[in-house]
């Protein structure tokens, strides 16, 4: 794989050990790339390496400019490397963390998953076996958090799986397979999921987005509305998650909340409308709020592995 300088953008030619430059920033500790790691030529160009979002970074307290040299033998560099080019331009490449970075230089095999979020690690548990239900407002930047963590893990070499009717096409990460079926059933995921093992591809994380476009069973094409459906589809994702043929593939299935926005109420179950019935197969169901341009309210209705209900405010 060729790389060029992101800097003087010519292409650059790896030292005898096989390892080329690179800059970006960090947070607390050199291992949390919070920006970067871009490729650059060794000085000059590494010390002019610039962009409005690293300085503003750069500003901010426990952030550093970090340089390392990358093995371009190792084939999790370029997937680092190619993650972090198609977010340099992207709206909302800062909100993009990548901590245990050295995780990708050992391989997926162990990893867990994550999101990009640190705080948020805490609450959604995307472990094996585990199904986890986020429940965000429409048109927010939560309501994206499907894709975001999808993206997150394949660029850590996980293989994802995503069922997104409603996404609209973007480019293709190595990893991360999006099927957009416009009827989306529990057993539909579980065929796919299946077919892939099969294969010997065993998905590391399933990402729904959303509860409210799947049916609970082909011939019920009715939507998800009634107790009961919601029900058969949530015990039908944790039976999934925990199915040991397909190696307990962690479920996150994203959800709407279906209220409006009720001034000095704090968020509570009955904000997700339908899908309250979910608590009882989830293992964690959450509901994000946005207050704050750089944190949002979590309300955690139910924790398998933690207290709830609780509500925490978390850095976004
Ligand atoms: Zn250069």
């Amino acid at each position: 794989m060729q790389y060029d300088c992101a800097v003087c953008l010519k292409p650059l030619d790896p030292d005898d050990a096989g390892t080329i430059a690179a800059v970006g920033a960090t947070k607390d500790a050199p291992e949390n790339w919070v920006w970067g790691p871009y490729p650059v030529h060794d000085s000059p160009c590494k010390d002019r390496l610039a962009h409005p979002d690293l300085q503003q970074l750069l500003d901010t307290d426990g952030y550093a400019r970090t340089s390392i040299r990358l093995d371009l033998n190792d084939p999790h560099t370029e997937a680092v490397l190619e993650h972090w080019q198609k977010l340099m331009a992207s709206p909302w490449m800062d909100r993009f963390a990548v901590r245990h970075w050295s995780d990708h230089l050992s391989g997926p095999e162990g990893l867990e998953a994550q999101t990009p979020w640190p705080d948020m690690d805490e609450v959604a548990h995307l472990a094996a076996g585990r199904l986890t239900c986020l429940g965000t407002r429409s048109r927010s930047r939560e309501a994206q958090a499907g894709y975001d963590i999808a993206v997150h893990n394949a660029a850590r070499g996980m293989r994802v799986t995503m069922f997104a009717p409603d996404l609209t096409p973007r480019n293709t990460l190595p990893n991360l397979t999006i099927y957009r079926d416009a009827k989306l059933t529990p057993e539909l995921i579980r065929d796919r999921l299946e077919t892939a093992a099969h294969r010997g591809k065993y998905t590391d994380l399933v990402v729904i987005d959303r509860l409210q476009v799947m049916t609970a069973r082909d011939e019920d094409p009715r939507p998800l509305s009634h107790p009961e459906q919601v029900e058969e589809v949530s015990i039908a994702l944790k039976h999934t998650a925990m199915d040991e043929r397909l190696k307990q593939p962690p479920i996150l299935l994203m959800a709407r909340l279906e209220r409006p926005r009720r001034d000095g109420h704090p968020l509570d179950i009955e904000d997700l409308g339908i899908a309250a019935e979910l608590e009882y197969h989830a293992d964690t169901l959450a509901l994000l709020d946005r207050t704050h341009p750089s944190k949002v309210d979590v309300f955690i209705s139910k924790d398998r592995s933690g207290p709830a209900p609780r509500h925490l405010t978390v850095a976004w």
